[in-house]
């Protein structure tokens, strides 16, 4: 099996789970606990809380443990949403390609009342600080735009949003799961008020995951219960889970040029063998992408047809378009970036990382370019592109 959807989740990684083991079996004390073996716990909670700090050149008072991205991006902005009604902001921006995590909170509050502006996305799958300086007005509560984007890898400029925001005093937060272990983030230099992550993302445990506040942002539960980190987040903490993040995380980091390096390589082989086939189209911006991230489209045939294709060679990809409740809607993200329902429908991610090989990055080049021969023979759309009765668009 070829493994080439780490966007979705990633391999935990055997270093991580070595140091995990521990305390799935002998420290389980509940760190809570006034006795010794509790407090052992405790101090191990507090040590990894202070490295994953100063990866992100926070304060360990500034993390907070969640069960992962999800979380973390609801807790943020229904944070700010409550912040901001106290203060009679009720206007938050975000961008039309964020992942569902932050724009189905959007909608409920949307629902309550509050206004969210959808910035357009560029066709290179980016957004820039002057659009963002443009739509904050005094009413603003929240910037929430996302570091790198899930499906097409495209990586916003962060430092500049966040100088926007700050300038203008309206608390910014960024959705950072894709680009955290992948891409260096701090958010002193990039004027970062709340920053979301999450472990299984970067090697990590699933399930577990990292809200940061700024010291100054206050935050609301979404958990109600004990006093659990400084009362932000009740449930006793699943420190195995929190040990297996800090430990990826450091490797991520430690490993990340040379890493990114030899994935950038695989990648531009990837990215160029694909583009070999006819009508078909790179989604994002070439040079602003996280190191693993292809994303394609290819003109006259059904991603998920593809997707199934490629399973029965044995390499797991992924389309980007979500089948809801039966019916197939294209991905929102590659609507959002300017690509028509035809074309959005043909698209495929491929996410890789160190572990891939060239060999396999040949062998996916292979395999796909027979799938989309194969699905092009049997296509209607395909055969009405051909005789003219369509037009081809890529
Ligand atoms: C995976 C992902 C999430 C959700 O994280 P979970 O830990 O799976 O809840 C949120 N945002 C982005 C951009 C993601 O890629």
């Amino acid at each position: 099996m070829i493994y080439a959807d780490n966007a979705a989740t990633t391999k935990l990684s055997s270093h991580a789970l070595k140091e995990m083991m521990p305390f799935l079996t002998d420290i389980y004390g509940n760190p809570s606990s006034l006795y010794s073996f509790g407090q052992e716990a405790k101090e191990h909670l507090e040590d990894a809380r202070a490295r994953i700090a100063k990866i992100l050149n926070a304060e360990p008072n500034e993390i907070y443990f969640t069960s992962g991205g999800s979380e973390s991006d609801n807790q943020a902005i229904l944070s700010a949403a409550v912040w901001g009604s106290r203060k009679g902001k009720n206007h938050i921006i975000t961008t039309a390609f964020e992942h569902h995590a932050v724009l189905h909170t959007l909608k409920k509050l949307e629902k309550q009342g509050y206004t969210v502006t959808y910035l357009d996305v560029h066709s290179n799958g980016i957004v820039t600080p002057e659009q963002v300086a443009e739509a904050i007005t005094e009413n603003t509560a929240l910037v929430t735009i996302m570091t790198a984007n899930n499906e097409i890898g495209t990586i916003q400029p962060i430092a500049e949003i966040g100088q926007v925001c700050r300038d203008k005093g309206v608390w910014f937060h960024t959705d950072a799961v894709q680009a955290v272990g992948h891409i260096p983030v701090d958010v002193k230099a990039q004027h970062i008020d709340m920053l979301s992550l999450s472990a299984h993302k970067f090697h990590g445990p699933r399930g577990v995951g990292v809200l940061y506040a700024r010291k100054g942002v206050v935050l609301s539960n979404l958990i109600e219960g004990g006093a659990q980190e400084r009362g932000k987040r009740a449930g006793t903490e699943n420190l195995a889970g929190i040990v297996g993040m800090t430990v990826a995380l450091e490797d991520a980091v430690c490993n990340m040029s040379s890493n990114s390096e030899s994935i950038v390589k695989l990648r531009n082989r990837l990215i160029d063998g694909l583009s070999r086939i006819e009508h078909s189209a790179l989604n994002g911006d070439a040079v602003q992408r996280l190191p693993g991230n292809v994303s394609f489209c290819f003109e006259g045939i059904e991603g998920e047809s593809l997707l199934l294709l490629l399973d029965d060679k044995g390499i797991c990809a992924s389309s980007g378009s979500a089948c809801t409740s039966g019916s197939l809607d294209p991905s929102h993200v590659l609507l959002a970036i300017g690509r028509v329902h035809d074309v959005a429908h043909g698209s495929l991610r491929l996410t890789i990382t160190e572990e891939n090989t060239e060999d396999e990055v040949d062998y996916i080049i292979k395999s796909v370019e027979e799938v989309v021969s194969y699905l092009r023979r049997i296509s209607p759309v395909w055969r009405d592109l051909q005789n003219g009765k369509r037009s081809f668009i890529l």
